[in-house]
């Protein structure tokens, strides 16, 4: 299979034009910024392997690409949880349920020792015990991530030359901030005036830094972190979330998912206003798909807020 270049399309939202790179779009099933991070895994010969591991949480992004990954290179794929919910289990739905259908083996470790992370559990107690496998670290966090990016850097450097922009904000939310780092280093590294922006949506502007240092102890080829001036928990609803969501929807027909997006165009916006950047200097966003996610937050978001959005 091999993965076709994304469309970059243009909208209008908040009376400003943007760039939308609709990474969503990438494929059917194995799309979004999980398809630019495995895509190493997809074109390598792995031929010595026969199962991937990893791990994370029950509902996440991840755990669905990791099983089209698996589907497609016919490996067997062990996925570890600390928990599952039981209503998730009596009724599966969303990553949860296609990565089943996938075949996934999502295996629930419960309680762990107290300050135990799920990391080092897999790392300690599985891996040493495995043969044959390919362990990847949570949410695809490693430099096999960076082939798959450069890519994505290459189509968004080529769009811009046919387009005659020489100056260029990129936006898109973090979770291991993998993506915008590799983005940023590939620009910085090409000498492109190509300002990545992002926003920690996963442990706070702090968290994030550190991160990026994981990856690369150079801070000049780091992404700019856009703080947010409220606090928001990862998975948690918020109206304001919602309200955004929506909005995009209507302005610019493009759903967006529900985790990390509604915070990326909120600390964008509230950026692109604070700094007074002008309204045609050109923002391009990037959709990094994840809407499989939205089948279990969408009915969450209606049922706390039926009453009062439509
Ligand atoms: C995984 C994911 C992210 C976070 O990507 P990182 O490279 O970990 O920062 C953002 N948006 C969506 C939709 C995702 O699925």
């Amino acid at each position: 299979m091999l993965l076709t270049s994304s469309p970059i399309e243009q909208v209008s939202f908040y009376n400003r034009l943007f760039y939308i790179k609709r990474d969503d779009l990438l494929h059917e099933s194995f799309s979004g910024n999980k398809a630019r991070k495995f895509y190493s895994f997809l074109k390598g010969d792995f031929s010595g392997c026969h199962k991937l591991i990893s791990y994370g949480s029950a509902q996440a992004n991840s755990l669905f690409s990791f099983s089209e990954l698996a589907k497609l290179k016919g490996w067997q794929f062990d996925f570890y949880v600390s928990h599952i919910a039981s209503f998730m289990k009596q009724n599966p739905k969303g990553n949860y349920r296609a990565a089943l259908e996938n075949g996934a083996n999502i295996i629930e470790v419960g309680d762990l020792m107290p300050g135990e992370l799920l990391e080092s559990y897999v790392k300690n107690t599985i891996i040493p015990n495995e043969k044959n496998h390919l362990f990847v670290p949570e949410g695809g966090r490693c430099q096999y991530a960076r082939m798959g990016i450069d890519l994505l850097a290459q189509e968004i450097i080529c769009w811009a030359e046919n387009e005659n922009i020489t100056q260029l904000k990129i936006a898109l939310p973090a979770g291991t901030g993998t993506t915008a780092l590799f983005l940023q280093q590939y620009f910085k590294q090409q000498k492109y005036d190509f300002e990545v922006l992002t926003c920690a949506c996963i442990g706070g502007d702090e968290y994030l830094k550190q991160q990026f240092l994981e990856l690369c102890l150079d801070e000049t080829q780091h992404p700019k972190i856009l703080s947010s001036s409220k606090k928001y928990h990862f998975g948690k609803l918020y109206k304001a979330f919602f309200e955004i969501w929506q909005k995009l929807k209507l302005e610019t027909n493009i759903e967006f998912e529900l985790l990390y997006d509604p915070l990326g165009w909120l600390t964008l916006l509230e950026h692109l206003e604070r700094e007074q950047i002008e309204r045609d200097r050109p923002v391009l966003y990037i959709h990094q798909g994840g809407l499989l996610g939205n089948e279990t937050m969408l009915p969450r978001y209606r049922r706390k807020y039926h009453a009062k959005l439509t």
